[in-house]
């Protein structure tokens, strides 16, 4: 892991900056690898994560694990993080006070691996990178905003009990890997949704 993304790790272990900490067993930090082309962004910490300090390794993550598989992709050639690093009570949704405190971490390890793309993984992470909502009308789609390319998908959680949705998430995984691809190749990619002024 590389010296600056230690450090960030370390002080989201030790973080007391909402109440968050007060009801978690561990904080979650990013894991992955530091020179991947993406970085994967869910919601939050749920119940294994939690105990294990680990993100997604829980049955969201196995569906998340799963299409990486099938895109040829291991889980450790990627970074994989969330927009809250610790369980919010009950798995609620984190208040948007929550995901302003714990923003600076994921500006931060955005900053230090400097990603291709982020993929966007859900609703949460939608509203609180993009600003947007409805994921399910705009999953697939490639965002450009300040410079940063942003993909959007599902988030994992959705494909649980839902045959189909398994199917729609390692389409959107399949389709982001060719895009990085396409982006290491200096190709030109269809920007969907472009907030360059
Ligand atoms: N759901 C998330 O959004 N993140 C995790 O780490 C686990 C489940």
């Amino acid at each position: 892991m590389s010296k600056k993304l230690e450090t960030i790790k370390q002080k989201v272990i030790r973080c007391t900056d909402c109440d968050l900490c007060k009801t978690r067993t561990k904080a979650v930090p990013g894991k992955g690898n530091f020179h991947s082309d993406v970085i994967f962004v869910g919601e939050a910490p749920g119940k294994n994560e939690d105990r294990n300090g680990e993100p997604f390794i829980g049955i969201a993550g196995k569906k998340l694990s799963a299409a990486l598989e099938e895109a040829g992709v291991s889980r450790d050639d990627v970074y994989i993080t969330n927009i809250v690093k610790c369980r919010p009570p009950k798995n609620r949704v984190p208040t948007a006070a929550e995901r302003e405190t714990c923003q600076e971490y994921l500006k931060q390890e955005i900053a230090i691996i400097k990603p291709k793309i982020i993929c966007i993984l859900g609703n949460t992470a939608f509203s609180s990178l993009l600003g947007g909502s409805e994921i399910t009308k705009f999953r697939g789609k490639l965002v450009r905003k300040d410079g940063q390319m942003y993909f959007l998908s599902l988030h994992p959680a959705a494909t649980i009990y839902n045959q189909e949705l398994v199917t729609v998430l390692k389409k959107d995984i399949a389709k982001l890997f060719g895009l990085i691809a396409k982006l290491k190749d200096s190709k030109k990619v269809k920007v969907d949704i472009d907030y360059t002024p």
